[in-house]
C-alpha cells in the first residue's frame, strides 16, 4: 500500500465560501475527486457538484457517483461499494483521491460508510472538517444558537410531536434535519405550541436561501430535502 491518505473534504453547506481553506487546498491536490449526486427527472442533481464549480478546482478531475434516493439502505449500500472499489483502484495507481460531502462530512453523512471501509483494508483515510448547515443557518439569520446554560438536541427527521414537546418544555433548544421526513408531526407539533420560536430554513448557502419565523407561512409549505428548523424554547 502506499501512505498517503484518501481524503474526505467537507464542502460546506452551500455558500461556495463556506469550505476551509484547508479544503480547499486538499481539492486543489487531487487528481480524481469523487463528488456525491442524484439522478432527477430532468438530469443529474449535486449540490456538492455546485460548489466544486465556484471554486478553483479543475473541472475535469470531478467523478460524480449517483447515490439512489430511495430509503432502501441495500441500493445506497450497493452504490458506496461500488465508489469503494473505484475509488481504491485508482488509489492503487498512485492518484490522490478525494471523496467530498456536503456540510461536514461526519454529520449524519452516511459517507462515513466508506471511510470505515478504507480504514478496515488498511489504507489510510483523513477527513477534514466543515461548517455543518444549522451552524450557516444560525449564521444567515443572527441567531444565537444556544446561549448560556441551554442544551441543544439534533434530531435527524425522527420525531414525534410528544418528543418534541418534552424536550422544549425541558429548556433544550430543537434542530430539525431532514424535516421533508416528518412534516406531519412538525405541522402537529407546531398547531398545539405556538409559543415557541421556530426558525424554518431552506437551501442556506444558496440562490433559493430561505429563513422564515412566521408560523403560518412556515405551516404552508412543503418541506424540501433541504431545509431544517431550529426551535427555541418559550415557556409560559
Ligand atoms: N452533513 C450535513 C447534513 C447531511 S443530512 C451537514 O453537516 O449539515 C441532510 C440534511 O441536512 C437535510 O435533510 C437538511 O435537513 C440539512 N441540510 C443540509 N444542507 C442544507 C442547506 N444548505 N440548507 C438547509 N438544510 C440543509
Amino acid at each position: 500500500h502506499m501512505n498517503h491518505p484518501i481524503h474526505f473534504v467537507s464542502l460546506g453547506p452551500g455558500d461556495p465560501e463556506l469550505i476551509t481553506l484547508k479544503g480547499l487546498k486538499t481539492l486543489q491536490k487531487a487528481d480524481i475527486i469523487y463528488c456525491p449526486a442524484t439522478q432527477g427527472k430532468h438530469g443529474i442533481i449535486s449540490r456538492a457538484t455546485d460548489i466544486l464549480k465556484a471554486i478553483e478546482v479543475d473541472e475535469s478531475l470531478i467523478h460524480p457517483f449517483i447515490l439512489p434516493m430511495s430509503k432502501e439502505r441495500t441500493d445506497a449500500l450497493n452504490a458506496y461499494n461500488k465508489l469503494f472499489l473505484d475509488a481504491q483502484a485508482e488509489y492503487l495507481k498512485g492518484k490522490q483521491i478525494v471523496i467530498v460531502a456536503e456540510g461536514d462530512a461526519g454529520f449524519y453523512s452516511s459517507i462515513q460508510y466508506v471511510y470505515d471501509k478504507f480504514e478496515e483494508t488498511g489504507i489510510p483515510v483523513d477527513r477534514i472538517a466543515g461548517i455543518p448547515a444549522f451552524i450557516a443557518a444560525g449564521a444567515i439569520s443572527g441567531l444565537h444558537i444556544v446561549k448560556q446554560e441551554e442544551k441543544l438536541v439534533v434530531l435527524p427527521g425522527i420525531v414525534t410531536a410528544e418528543e418534541l414537546d418534552s424536550l422544549l418544555t425541558s429548556g433544550h433548544v430543537v434542530v430539525i434535519m431532514k424535516l421533508s421526513q416528518c412534516t406531519d408531526e412538525i405541522h402537529r407539533f407546531m398547531q398545539a405550541n405556538r409559543q415557541h420560536e421556530f426558525h424554518y430554513y431552506e437551501n442556506v448557502g444558496t440562490l433559493s436561501e430561505l429563513h422564515e419565523t412566521d408560523k403560518r407561512s412556515i405551516l404552508n409549505r412543503t418541506f424540501p430535502y433541504f431545509s431544517l428548523m431550529i426551535i427555541q424554547p418559550h415557556i409560559i
